[in-house]
């Protein structure tokens, strides 16, 4: 490889989640040689953290996991249709500890700083305790990973206990008799409140935007359900690896005003009954392209909000206004605006009485003070560039990532970007447009591609040109505003953190094109990934001895 430092392993990944996992699988398959850190003490990512009450998958269970394995499909047996999140834990304990990944975690492992050097053509990366020179680097850090509170005066003042839906703690949080607040009513938000409201004194929900709730239609898998998933399992995995958004769910060939009003309104009632994303894939195939046609949806989902709590002036505030259904990512639900009708949960609007300050025993608004002995944070994600920002990720000629990206991401595929040797990161911004795990997946299958050849052809150095990742940028970032029907009110522009450049942060283009771009690349045996030696960031280049010093590398 032309340089004088071995790496300790072929490839580095951070990050123990859905994608993580795959591409710690396929690299040990490989036969490289692969140390995976993580910051928990468990794997799951996602579903690790995300351990507060009501939380599941919002993904049918069973196009969620993986179909690498037609052993593993078959074996395990999700009891929902949307399974809970102890559930979705144990099941990837089980994928790591039935393909013997475990060995290759390192838990309780923060990366703190990932340097690139151009002489050895490898990374350093270090972390407390921790350093390792990897010829790879694979960041699958999530997109909601980094929690978001809101600087609102006082918070760290509160005495009493205090939860954030993405850092819930493992010992069970004991609500029963409660004063409870929750503040935030996105998919987090909406998940808990339904579940904790039985059981406690009191709930105040503080709501600054409604969202688009819809039933998710959860329920039991039967048996008869369990012997057709079994025996379906190549119709599933190759249903679900052709579906332009990763799910099972059909496609209507119809558009709204095709209808008389009648038949609309069955239709609607149907596409109501359908589970989780159901509502909006099986829907009118204008429903978020047309203006009106999205009016229209929308007028039906609010009545059915109406039709659903008992106080009118309560529905009125839970019904959104600023945006039409899938403007913003809808949440999916169970009794969610059913317990509005419960005398302990009330409904708190924060665009009538803004949050003024924490103090030590409460909440306090322009209504006054509150007093809570829980006040629950459901306020989101710093989402798609957050973790990778953090990560100390300093490329070819000494860049930071995080100034690369200071505008937004600049990204080729959702996978890696210029400057950036040797650097991968699936399931990251860019990427991902509908079930998560297809679109990481097909990432996870690219990087293992590239890298393997790589390794056939003897190119020490990979690194996307400049060209190929501002054709994908741009294309993102138009399509943002044609085809995504996301508004900029969305946290998908990064518009709900404080100071983030507003830039769009998913795949808009969808999973058809990210697959064609792939395959011309696959097809061109990767035509410019290879820089030739003496150019910048490979192992001879000039400048290339001013490189990290790796004395100190303990590996693992
Ligand atoms: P979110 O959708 O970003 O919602 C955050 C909530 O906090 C919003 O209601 C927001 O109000 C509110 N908020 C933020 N700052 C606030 C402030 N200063 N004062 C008052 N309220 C404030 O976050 P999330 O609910 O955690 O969901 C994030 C994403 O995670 C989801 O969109 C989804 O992709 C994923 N998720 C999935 C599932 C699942 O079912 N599989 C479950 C949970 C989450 P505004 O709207 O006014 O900003």
């Amino acid at each position: 490889m032309g340089s004088d430092r071995d790496a300790d392993v072929d490839i580095l990944i951070v990050g123990a989640g859905v994608t993580g996992i795959y591409q710690l699988y396929r690299a040990r398959e490989a036969g490289y040689s692969v140390q995976m850190v993580e910051q928990g003490t468990g794997v799951g990512g996602t579903w690790y953290w995300n351990r507060y009450p009501g939380c599941r998958y919002d993904s049918e269970s069973y196009t969620y996991g993986y179909f690498f394995s037609a052993e593993l499909f078959r074996e395990w047996e999700w009891t929902e249709h949307f399974a809970g999140q102890a559930e979705n834990e144990r099941y990837f304990n089980h994928v790591v500890d039935k393909f013997d990944l475990r060995r290759h975690i390192r838990f309780n492992t923060k990366v703190a700083s990932a340097v690139w050097d151009a002489a050895s053509a490898t990374w350093l990366v270090t972390g407390e305790g921790f350093s390792t020179r990897t010829r790879y680097l694979v960041a699958a850090t999530g997109v909601l990973s980094v929690p978001f509170y809101p600087d609102v005066p006082g918070r760290e003042s509160f005495r009493g206990e205090a939860y954030h839906t993405g850092l819930w703690p493992k010992t069970p949080v004991d609500f029963a008799g409660k004063r409870v607040a929750v503040i935030g009513t996105g998919s987090s938000g909406v998940q808990v409140i339904p579940v904790i409201a039985p059981e406690v004194a009191s709930l105040t929900v503080y709501q600054r935007t409604p969202n688009w709730a819809t039933p998710l239609n959860n329920r039991p898998i039967t048996a008869q359900e369990q012997a057709e998933l079994k025996a379906s399992f190549p119709a599933i995995r190759d249903a679900v690896g052709k579906s332009p958004s990763g799910f099972l769910h059909t496609h209507s060939d119809k558009s709204t005003f095709d209808d008389s009003p009648e038949e609309r309104q069955a239709f609607y009632e149907r596409v109501w009954r359908l589970g989780g994303f159901g509502k909006i894939i099986s829907n009118y195939r204008d429903m978020t392209l047309n203006p009106e046609a999205n009016a229209e949806w929308s007028r039906f989902v609010a009545a059915k909000i109406r039709a659903a709590v008992d106080d009118p002036a309560t529905a009125e505030k839970l019904i959104p206004t600023d945006h039409g259904y899938a403007g913003k990512r809808p949440p999916y639900v169970t009794d969610y605006y059913e317990a509005f009708n419960r005398p302990n949960v009330e409904l708190v609007d924060l665009k009538q009485t803004p949050i003024t300050a924490v103090t030590e025993t409460g909440i306090g608004t322009a209504a006054g003070l509150r007093e809570f002995d829980i006040i629950v944070w459901a306020t989101g994600f710093d989402f798609g560039t957050g973790a990778l920002s953090r990560l100390g990720a300093v490329g070819r000629d000494g860049l930071p990532l995080k100034e690369y990206w200071a505008d937004g991401p600049l990204t080729y595929l959702g996978l890696m970007c210029h400057h950036f040797p040797n650097f991968f990161f699936p399931g990251g911004p860019h990427g991902a447009a509908g079930n998560n795990p297809r679109y990481s997946g097909d990432q996870s299958d690219f990087i293992a591609g590239v890298i393997d050849f790589a390794r056939e052809h003897g190119h020490p150095v990979i690194e996307v040109p400049k060209a190929l990742e501002d054709e994908w940028t741009n294309m993102v970032n138009e399509a943002a505003y044609t085809i995504s029907p996301f508004k900029e009110i969305s946290y998908f522009f990064g518009t709900n953190i404080p100071g983030k450049a507003k830039a769009f942060l998913l795949n808009s283009l969808g999973r058809p094109k990210l697959l064609q771009m792939m395959e011309t690349a696959v097809k061109s045996d990767y035509d410019g990934f290879f820089p030739a030696p003496g150019t910048p960031g490979t192992p001879d280049s000039p400048g290339a001895t001013d490189s990290p010093d790796s004395t100190q590398a303990t590996g693992r």
